[in-house]
């Protein structure tokens, strides 16, 4: 998939996730940090962000990647990268990011039926 090919999924999703007034720049990456399949870095006073998708993931996985890195928009000020409070209350970590994930496979799943 091309990075062009990328943006136009996360351009879907930007929208359905009501995310227009962020200005997000999306593009295939090699060097994420440790066994991370994507990640997402906001700005929040410029309400811009960079999101990072592993380069080498299987197509059938990226759709949902960037759903799940979108969906953290919608929670800008809480995300274990972003601050180091999950570090400390790992169980609530854990709870968001499952949660993240769970909404970002309904989602997706919801979409695929219409
Ligand atoms: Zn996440």
């Amino acid at each position: 998939m091309t990075n062009s090919q990328l943006e136009k999924i996360a351009n879907t999703w930007q929208k359905r996730l009501r995310l227009q007034n962020w200005n997000i720049k999306i593009t295939f990456e090699d060097n994420l940090s440790g066994t991370a399949i994507g990640e997402c870095d906001p700005h929040c006073e410029f309400l811009d962000a960079k999101v990072r998708i592993r380069a080498n993931l299987p197509e059938s996985e990226i759709e949902l990647t960037v759903i799940h890195e979108l969906l953290h928009l919608r929670f800008p000020h809480v995300n274990p990268g972003w601050h180091d409070m999950f570090q400390v209350h790992q169980l609530i970590g854990n709870e968001f990011e499952t949660g993240i994930e769970m909404i970002a496979r309904a989602l997706q799943d919801a979409y695929k039926k219409k």
